[in-house]
């Protein structure tokens, strides 16, 4: 028996998203039907809308919910389960299997689709490699970001860079996915934390994750701020001074920040240890180009440029250590959680994204 739905849908021409009532198919063997409590909204949904697309599309891809049906193959969840909902295969068993496609039919006969999943919906159905079940007692609402700001963030952090206690971290962006790269530097133990934005109250609202400085790129040059604060007094064979940070994450992923993250990272010492690793994190808005100078910085300092993406998570098992960090009060989800809509309010939420309105992440809550 299909199962009725609210649904977001991005029509495939230039229109404002739809909100629609539809039918959902019964699951296939790996997918999982979950009624939703709450769902993210996040900066990968505008760069959809703005990018051409073949067909109407659905989108989101971090929610929380409970499961209502499940195929004749999932074993990981049962109806009843609290679970969340992401974008990241939850192991490394289910990461290569490959999916049945998701498909939605519109009140007016088109389709849509999405690669994986869909969370702007009150009812969603997903392959169940996406579908991590957490302890029922969980927060419906405030947890919804770990699907995507959390995991992206301090996973980019936790996962890929694997910072240690002591590091230097420099944080470009600190919004929902910055912050989250902040606590998870914070919760290692890395020192100094530099959120690095435009704005002075985000620099300041980034204090209260963890983030011990902040440099506003908007009042001089970002890269001397951060080299000025991380001096060592040391010089390197080629006669260059040490300073920059050990690890500079960039969230945001436009063309200065890609290449700032390369240059705020310290220069490497011949003979003792390799330069700094640069981390882009946000997804990139355009190409980027490096100066010569740059690319022998790079090569004589062994810095290192590398990408994250999901956080380099496995949900099966970081989730519950996410989870973690939230119950001992590390990761403040009620703080970064700073905007609610309804599911009817989907415009507006995506124009105050646009706009820059979301001083942390918005989240849809289903419970209206
Ligand atoms: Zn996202």
């Amino acid at each position: 028996m299909p199962t009725p739905a609210r649904v977001v849908f991005l029509p495939e021409a230039d229109e404002p998203l739809a909100v629609e009532h539809v039918n959902l198919p019964d699951p296939s063997d790996f997918q999982v039907v979950v009624r939703q409590y709450a769902s993210g909204i996040c900066h990968s949904q505008l760069h959809q809308m703005h990018n051409p697309r073949n067909g109407d599309q659905i989108l989101g891809h971090e929610a929380t919910g409970e499961v209502i049906k499940v195929g004749a193959q999932v074993t990981n969840v049962a109806v009843g389960d609290m679970v969340f909902v992401t974008w990241v295969p939850r192991n490394a068993e289910t990461a290569t299997r490959e999916v049945d496609p998701i498909v939605v039919e519109r009140p007016n006969g088109r389709t849509a689709t999405t690669r994986n999943v869909f969370t702007w919906a009150d009812t969603t159905i997903a392959d169940e490699k996406y579908i991590v079940k957490v302890p029922q007692d969980t927060r419906r609402d405030v947890t919804s970001i770990i699907g995507c700001a959390v995991l992206t963030g301090s996973g980019a952090v936790y996962n890929t860079a694997a910072v240690r206690a002591g590091q230097s971290v420099a944080v470009f962006g600190v919004g929902g996915v910055g912050l989250s790269a902040v606590v998870a530097a914070s919760v290692v133990g890395a020192d100094p934390i530099i959120a690095v934005d435009l704005d002075e109250e985000k620099l300041e609202f980034a204090k209260r994750f963890g983030a011990t400085v902040g440099v506003n790129a908007s009042s001089g040059d970002a890269i001397e701020q951060i080299h000025a604060l991380t001096q060592s007094g040391l010089v390197t064979s080629f006669g260059e001074a040490v300073s920059g940070v050990d690890f500079a994450f960039d969230c945001i992923g436009r063309e200065i920040t890609m290449n700032q993250i390369l240059q705020a990272v310290r220069p490497g010492v011949l003979g003792a240890e390799t330069g700094g690793t640069a981390v882009l994190v946000g997804v990139p808005q355009s190409g980027v180009s490096f100066s010569e100078t740059d690319m022998r910085g790079m090569l004589i300092n062994e810095k290192k440029y590398i990408g994250s993406i999901g956080g380099s998570c496995r949900p099966d098992r970081d989730f519950p250590m996410f989870l973690a960090w939230a119950e001992d009060g590390a990761l403040d989800l009620d703080a970064m959680v700073t905007e609610r809509f309804t599911i009817g309010q989907i415009n507006e939420a995506t124009t105050a994204l646009e706009h820059g309105e979301i001083f942390g992440r918005a989240i849809m809550d289903f419970n209206d």
